[in-house]
Formats: structure tokens, sequence, C-alpha cells
């Protein structure tokens, strides 16, 4: 009798570790305009891209992502080319997949934790996730998600960024009356005033401050809370409840000598004169910005990268950013210091200034560097950077931009004397965002100093739910 035929064992799939390349602006081109660098995938490049998932089971992406979006099911819906079921599973976790497909940081988060990374390139989860997000808007038509019935519940948002849009979307949605207060003329925050049109175009939020306000929230724009009203008279009002999600807007400084020369400028006015008041489109818009031929960016974040490659695009001959770190060290997304690099930015890494030196009429016109070495790490785990003795050396500049990372306006305390905040002048919270003032939360970068978008929102999504607790309980 002939023997039973084993069975075959299905085969393994076959491991793509390569991803789907973002096409993008080239950077001769880029260099001379504001659009959108990274053009964003095909339909068939999103296919491909979602098709190297290998769906594995213990779905290390998604306790990587701050808001715990469920990131197999979507990218398997993409990859079923079912957009519709994709978008649906995104937005149960975050109401502003077109901003964090652009902004986040997921090479820190859900694609560094993604299993394919220990051999290639994760799945890019920030592509796909901006890819849906953009099918949804080009349909023209967004979906309103349904709203509770009205609990009577009256609430007040301060501030209009990430943390402040999440949480007054999330009360919204479960029945509370909200009204959110800015104080610019535009809604949006730092996704307005701070990161540029070419790596976040201001129609994108726009989009996003349009569905918070399909969802009942009513916008008060032009409005300071600390000014016009107090946190307390707020309280002693209409509202039950009040988040604070004013950010961390005031720049600091290195308190060295000739900071305060003409030309050089905070990374907050050089950006907001730039994105918010449009000054790439002087005399079009009223706002102009002055600067000259060679520009130093001072510092190695996201801000630091924005405001040397605005400068690129606002006509200077040569950008140099200046890093008292190396290059490991620097905080910035690997994309955008990728970006900064093909259009031609130099790096001076283990450098700082000490002095910035007159031309004599009161602008600068150089700045004393020293160089550094890297000694023990800091509290924050990185080498800290040491001078070198004698290293002291001269560059010619005309335009300084300072951008060292900013704390939160003092505003909000100095009018409220029972709001607890740190020595960083950060507002002190617990972990669901109440503050040590009755009926009020905090969240963002109010609560941890200058973060991320997706933190803000998390922390938006934690103090909601605490809130929404209170408010029915
Ligand atoms: C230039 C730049 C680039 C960045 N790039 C990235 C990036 O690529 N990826 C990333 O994840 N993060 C990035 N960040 C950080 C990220 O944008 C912030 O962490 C995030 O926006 C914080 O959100 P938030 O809601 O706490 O505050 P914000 O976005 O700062 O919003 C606070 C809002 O409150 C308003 N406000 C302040 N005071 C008052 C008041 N008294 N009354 C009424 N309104 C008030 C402000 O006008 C503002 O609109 C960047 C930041 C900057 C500055």
């Amino acid at each position: 009798m002939a023997e039973p035929e084993k069975p075959k064992k299905k085969p393994k799939k076959k491991l793509d570790l390569n991803r789907v390349k973002m096409p993008k602006q080239e950077p001769a081109i880029r260099r001379r305009n504001f659009n959108e660098v990274a053009l964003g995938y095909t339909h068939e490049m999103a296919l491909k891209e979602a098709s190297r998932c290998i769906q594995c089971k213990k779905r290390p992406c998604q306790a990587g992502c701050p808001v715990n979006i469920d990131i197999p099911e979507f990218v398997e819906a993409i990859k079923e080319d079912n957009l519709p079921k994709a978008l649906e599973i995104l937005k149960r976790k975050t109401s502003l997949p077109g901003i964090c497909g652009r902004v986040c940081p997921q090479e820190t988060q859900c694609e560094m934790k993604c299993t394919l990374n220990q051999k290639g390139a994760p799945i890019a989860i920030g592509r796909l996730e901006r890819y849906v997000a953009d099918w949804e808007r080009a349909q023209g038509e967004v979906k309103i998600p349904e709203i509770a019935p009205s609990t009577g519940k009256n609430v007040a948002v301060v501030g209009s960024g990430p943390a402040g849009l999440t949480v007054a979307s999330e009360l919204a949605k479960l029945g509370h009356k909200v009204d959110l207060f800015e104080a610019l003329h535009v809604a949006g925050g730092v996704l307005v005033y701070g990161i540029p049109e070419f790596r976040l175009p201001k129609d994108i939020v726009q989009g996003e401050v349009d569905y918070v306000q399909k969802l009942g929230v009513e916008l008060h724009l032009d409005t300071v809370i600390g000014i016009n009203m107090t946190l307390d008279e707020l309280l002693n009002g209409k509202y039950d409840a009040v988040f604070l999600g004013t950010g961390a807007g005031l720049p600091r400084f290195l308190g060295v000598p000739g900071e305060n020369l003409n030309m050089i400028y905070s990374a907050n006015e050089f950006l907001t004169r730039t994105n918010l008041m449009k000054a790439y489109l002087y005399p079009e818009y009223a706002t102009p910005l002055k600067m000259g031929r060679r520009v130093a960016v001072i510092g190695g974040g996201n801000v630091a990268m924005d405001a040397a490659r605005c400068a690129v695009r606002l006509g200077a001959e040569e950008v140099h950013v200046i890093y008292r770190r190396s290059r490991e060290e620097m905080p910035a997304r690997a994309e955008e210091v990728e970006n900064a690099e093909e259009e031609e930015i130099q790096f001076h890494f283990l450098t700082t200034p000490i002095g910035f030196l007159a031309d004599g009429r009161n602008n600068v016109c150089a700045m004393e560097l020293l160089k550094m070495q890297l000694g023990e790490p800091d509290e924050s785990g990185r080498r800290r950077p040491v001078p070198i003795e004698g290293s002291e050396y001269i560059m010619d500049i005309d335009t300084v931009v300072v951008s060292l990372g900013t704390s939160p306006n003092p505003l909000i305390p100095n009018t409220t004397p029972d709001l607890e905040v740190t020595r960083w002048g950060t507002v002190v919270a617990d972990e669901k965002g109440k503050t040590s003032k009755a009926r009020v939360w905090a969240g963002g970068d109010i609560v941890t100093g200058g973060a991320t978008v997706i933190s803000a929102m998390g922390a938006g999504k934690i103090a909601a739910q605490a809130m929404h607790e209170y408010l029915t309980s």
C-alpha cells in the first residue's frame, strides 16, 4: 500500500525588507518654494507598502503609539483596498490623522517597534496614515460621528493646539457644550504658527479645525485668557470645567554677550512671521522678514530644522546649523535632518556660540564659537557637551535664529494664584491631567514643556475622559 502523503507546509511569506519610497520635490526646486516637500503615496504605492506588513501577533507597533492606534488593522484594511474601513479604524483613536501622518516622530515610536525594523526597513506607518487621511479629504466629505445627547454641561478649552483640539472634539462627541478660546487670529497652535507649510500644509490643519467645529465646538479667536478674561472668571461664569492647553510658546535664549543685537531672532518670532503671518508672500501679505545672506540657526531640534529650511526658502545664500552635541544626539526627526542636508544646509556639530559681534550699527556681523566634546551622560541620558579650552573661533554671519527650546507662557499662572506650577513654569497635573485647582485640567506642552503633537493629543484624550467622568458623576 502506498504511504499517505505528508501534509505540505505552507510556504513562508518572503519578507520584503525595503519600504516604498515617498516621492519628494527635488531639492534644487523645493529650495525656492514653500510647497509641501513630501508628495504622498499613490494608490499603488500605498497598497504595495501595506502588503509588506506581516501582521505579527504581538503588535509591537501599536504599543509604540502614544494614542494606541490599531495599526495592524488599518494597514490590513489598506492592503484589502478598503479605505473607508482603514479610516474608521484610524479615527477610533485619532481625530488628526492627516497631521500625525506628516509630523509624528514615527521612527522613535510605532516604526521603531515594527518587527521588520530588526532586519530591514519598518513599515512606513506614518506615510500610510497620511495616505488614508488624504484619501478622505479628496472625497470632499468628512464623516461626522454620532454625537451623544446633550449633558447640559459647559466646558471651556483654552488653546487650540493639538491638545485643545483633541479635548474639544472628545468632549463635544460626548454631548458637552464646548467653547474653545484661542489667543491668535487662527486656530491650530504650533501647527499653524510654527510648523512650515512645506511640512504641514495649512489647509490640512484648517480641515481638522473645521471638523472640530462641525462637532459643535464654538471657536473664540483673538481671546487671550489672562487678559480678556481670567481663568477664575471662566470658572465663576457658565463653565463647569476648564482645560488648559496653552502650550509652551515662550522662547529660551543663550544668555551670551551680544544676543540683543539686531537681526538676532528667536525661532518663535522667525517662524511666526514666516508661517502664520506669511512673510514668504510679502508684500501680498503685510508682514516683512528682514534676513541677510549668511544665516546661523542655533539648536538641533525640529524647530531649528524648520527655521533653517525656511531661511533657505526665503533666499539665504548660506544656512549654518550650530549644535552643541553630535548628530546622534539631535532631537530633530531623522527625516527632517535628511531633508535639510539635501537642501544644502551646513551642520556644525559639537559647537556652541559664546558671543555675538556687532558691525558698528548694532547689527550682528559675526559670532564667536567654541568647540565641544562629549562627556558623561546627563539627566536626559544624552552625553553632556564639554567645552574644549582654547578652541574659540569667529564665523561671519548676518542673521541668527536662536532655537533652544521653549517654556510655557506665565500669563495664566500669574493671573491664577492657586494654580500650582513647577520651577520650570510648567503646570503641575496628575496622570489624568488634573491640576491643583478645582475643575481645571491641563495637558500638552503646558504640562510637559515642548514635546510632540501626538503626546499633546494623548494627554488631551486622557484629560477629556477624566473631565467627562467628573461632569457626569
Ligand atoms: C517649529 C516647531 C516644529 C515642531 N515640529 C514637530 C514635529 O515635527 N513633530 C511633532 O510631533 N512635534 C513637533 N513640534 C512640537 C509640537 O508642535 C508641540 O509639542 C505641540 O503643538 C503641543 O501642542 P499643545 O496643544 O500643547 O500646544 P500648542 O500647539 O502650542 O498650542 C497652544 C495654543 O494655545 C494658545 N494660547 C496660548 N496662551 C493662550 C492664552 N492665554 N489664551 C488663549 N490661547 C492661548 C496659543 O496661541 C496656541 O495656539 C514642533 C514645534 C515647533 C515650535
